[in-house]
């Protein structure tokens, strides 16, 4: 009989792990405490509202030199792309700690390398699938611009550049003719920018509903509705999974494995098996524009702003910031004016009104303190294997995410290099 895997958390890291496990043999079960149409709503799971974009050109953590002074000086403008909710949380404050402590050159040069072979291998993962599934998925490798409105920003990219071609990636430096190539048709308020031809995007929501339904059809069983509210621990680890279902009475769900991919409620979770895996969520927001008037090309980073623009289909989605306010599940009006301002200044012809009008979604990050997701067998619960952290690229690490937790769970060699992910690093 098969061996049989119970994955908690059904967003795209979830998915990508039971599409993996499942390739190996195994016999899988999926555990969301969201109900089977999860995937509407102004607030649904963080895979699904997002940027959609796939980032090879993102191999630098968020845990770097100079983004806690960065962030201190936004503090200060409720507009602004970063905001910190002021309160007493001991979690917050070592989370925070930690990642100032994190944020040094030394732990870029080490982190760089591996986050760009991620994504890469990442990427080439989602054309494969992308193929496997007959398309339907929106994927598009046209790569990705990072816009500057500055002299100053076109610099630093620039250096960013420079970093990527040192590590064997490609990225190119444009002056704001080149841009303006690059997106005929659209008025843009740059100085220049940088292309980084490697990376692709795709449509979040129409990736979560294909992989599913071929999850489905692969007898992958799934149990929506089921929030998980304890463990049965035994000699080898998880014996039980207790799930509560809404309204109903708390249920065991057995498996020979367990893999935990709740996203940014994955410390949550593995406290009730005591394990201490530091995690913030980090809130942002989309806007999706049904037929707006300047459809971008390109997937583009509006970079003094933090605001990401990716054009999915005839839709242009806009989205950005991040606060660190816990799990409020409010959305926050001068947040989104602070995004619709920056893409007003970046597209001067994209107008207040087709600004206004569009559905908004907020979801939650999942933010670990060093930038790192984390990734591999936990020591202390020997057949519990974790699979999350991975913040602002979530969707992008996600179909490498899953391989490698295939290879773990499946006991093979890991195909690449995961010892800086160790679920036990703090
Ligand atoms: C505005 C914005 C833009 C973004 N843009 C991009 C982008 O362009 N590219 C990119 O790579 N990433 C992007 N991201 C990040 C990306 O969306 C996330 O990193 C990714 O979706 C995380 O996926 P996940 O599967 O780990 O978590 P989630 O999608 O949050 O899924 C976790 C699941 O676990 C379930 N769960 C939680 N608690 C329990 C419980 N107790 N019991 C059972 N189930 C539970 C939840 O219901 C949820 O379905 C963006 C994020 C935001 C907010």
């Amino acid at each position: 009989m098969s061996r049989h895997v119970v994955v908690i958390g059904a967003g795209v890291v979830g998915l990508m792990s039971a599409y993996h496990l499942r390739r190996r043999g195994f016999a899988v079960t999926v555990l969301d405490r969201e109900g089977a149409d999860r995937g509407s709503g102004e607030q649904a799971p963080a895979s699904y509202g997002n940027a959609g974009m796939i980032v090879p050109s993102h191999f630098v953590p968020l845990a770097a030199p100079g983004v806690v002074a960065q962030g201190l000086r936004w503090m200060a403008d409720p507009k602004s792309p970063f905001y910190v909710r002021p309160r007493l949380s001991a979690d917050l404050l070592t989370w925070g700690w930690r990642f100032w402590r994190a944020g040094t050159a030394a732990h870029v040069r080490a982190s760089a390398p591996l986050l760009l072979a991620l994504n890469l291998a990442s990427r080439d993962e989602y054309v494969a699938l992308d193929d496997e599934l007959g398309g339907g998925i929106g994927l598009e490798r046209l790569g990705l611009t990072m816009l500057c409105a500055t002299q100053h920003g076109l610099e630093e990219e620039a250096k960013v550049a420079e970093m990527a071609r040192a590590l064997g990636g490609r990225a190119e430096v444009l002056d704001a003719a080149a841009v303006r190539a690059l997106e005929p048709g659209i008025e843009l308020n740059v100085v220049g920018g940088v292309h980084f031809p490697d990376d692709a995007h795709l449509d979040p929501g129409a990736l979560m509903r294909a992989v599913q339904a071929r999850l489905q059809a692969d007898g992958v069983e799934f149990r929506f509705g089921a929030r998980v509210v304890g463990f049965e621990l035994g000699d080898r680890g998880v014996r039980g999974v207790t799930v509560r279902p809404a309204g109903g009475v708390d249920e065991t769900v057995t498996g020979d494995e367990v893999v935990l991919a709740a996203g940014a409620w994955t410390g949550r979770i593995a406290r009730l098996v005591g394990l201490s895996l530091p995690m913030q969520p980090g809130k942002g927001y989309t806007l999706t524009l049904e037929s707006p008037s300047q459809r971008l090309s390109v997937p583009s980073i509006l970079t003094e702003a933090r605001v990401a623009v990716t054009r999915m289909g005839e839709r242009l989605r806009i989205g950005g910031t991040m606060e660190l306010g816990g799990f409020d599940e409010g959305a926050n009006d001068l947040r989104v004016r602070g995004i619709v301002e920056a893409a007003r200044r970046y597209f001067p012809r994209l107008t207040e009104a087709e600004l206004a009008e569009p559905p908004r979604w907020h979801g939650f990050r999942p933010l670990s303190p060093d930038g790192l997701p984390y990734l591999g067998r936990s020591r202390r619960v020997p057949n519990l294997t974790v699979a999350s952290g991975h913040g602002m690229m979530g969707l992008s690490l996600a179909p490498i995410t899953g391989k490698l937790v295939g290879e773990v769970v499946a006991g093979e060699e890991p195909s690449l290099p995961i010892g800086a992910m160790s679920v036990e690093r703090f």
